[in-house]
């Protein structure tokens, strides 16, 4: 069970792939995943697409990456575009499948529309997948989602943690944060979620910027929040070797503070690449945190 994972570990390590499009990309997502193997992951997730799109593709991913590698394996699974029927046949293929986890969500709107519509005979928040999930389901161990920074469409983060605490009382296991850059936000995020009585595991989700581009796109799609002076420094030098090391330091002394505060777990949005996670891990020696 993922919850029993977390009270075995004294940290969890955990990566987040994406399906890609063409034959070419698994193979280099394959490559890519041999590569961060060496830092010894608990288990690795893979996203499922807006309105389902990537459906086959996700289960197709995470599937191979369990074959080749023997680490457990989570689907995320959203409520866009799928009626209860739709949804219920997915678990039923992902269990099948031997998929361990699921990473429950509500889901962001399709391309092209800005809010999210409940399909018809569908779900409309996260929590009523995380109880579809245990009612039927029951051996899946359920991730959800957290926001450090408030989700965009809770009018305050008060109304979004006690819709977090529903998540939670539906029976999800452990709660994986969006991506952050200002570690204070994290750790005020973890004592209020303690305040309203949220007591699984809070894993933060880091994403190592390689690149300024990368970093404006991401900020723009998440809403997250980014230090002046590390954006100020990524733009110093029109280079993208600077750039990486820039990004990497950044995530390390991210990582470095995050394990000082004591978190559960550490789960890496690796876009795909080896890298820069890889180069993460190494230089916060990650094998001696573990150990302890
Ligand atoms: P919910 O928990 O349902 O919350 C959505 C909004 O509704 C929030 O503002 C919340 O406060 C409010 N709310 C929740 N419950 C209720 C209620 N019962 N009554 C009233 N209001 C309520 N997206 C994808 O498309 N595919 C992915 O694979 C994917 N993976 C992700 C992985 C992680 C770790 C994270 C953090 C996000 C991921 N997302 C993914 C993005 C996610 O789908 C969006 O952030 C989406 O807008 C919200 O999903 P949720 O599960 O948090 O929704």
């Amino acid at each position: 069970m993922l919850s029993n994972l977390f009270k075995s570990k004294s940290l969890v390590v955990s990566y987040e792939l994406f399906p890609p499009k063409t034959e070419k990309g698994v193979a280099n997502l394959m490559k890519n995943v041999k590569q961060l193997m060496e830092h010894d992951p608990d288990f690795i997730t893979c996203t499922y697409g807006a309105g389902g799109s990537t459906q086959a593709k996700t289960l197709e991913i995470i599937k191979q990456v369990k074959a080749e590698f023997s680490v457990p394996v989570a689907s995320h699974l959203t409520c866009v575009g799928s009626t209860v029927d739709d949804l219920k046949k997915y678990l039923q293929s992902a269990k099948d499948a031997g998929v361990d986890y699921v990473v429950a969500l509500r889901g962001d709107p399709p391309e092209g529309s800005d809010s999210f519509v409940q399909t018809e005979g569908g779900l409309g928040y996260a929590n009523e997948l995380v109880e579809l999930i245990r009612k039927d389901f029951g051996d899946f161990g359920i991730a959800v989602a957290g926001y450090p920074e408030k989700h965009r469409e809770a009018p305050s983060m008060d109304v979004d943690l006690d819709n977090l605490k529903r998540k939670v009382d539906a029976g999800a296991d452990i709660i994986l944060t969006q991506l952050f850059y200002e570690n204070d936000d994290f750790f005020r995020f973890r004592d209020q979620c303690v305040a309203k009585g949220i007591n699984i595991p809070i894993v933060p989700g880091l994403l190592p910027v390689t690149s300024l581009n990368q970093i404006q796109r991401i900020a723009s799609l998440c809403g997250a929040k980014l230090p002046k002076a590390f954006v100020e420094k990524l733009a110093k030098k029109d280079d993208p070797e600077w750039q990486f090391e820039v990004g990497v330091s950044q995530a390390v002394e991210q990582t470095q503070g995050l394990l000082e505060g004591g978190v559960d777990g550490l789960h890496y949005y690796v876009l795909n690449k080896a890298g820069a996670t890889k180069a993460i891990l190494a230089a916060v020696d990650i094998a001696s945190v573990r150990a302890k």
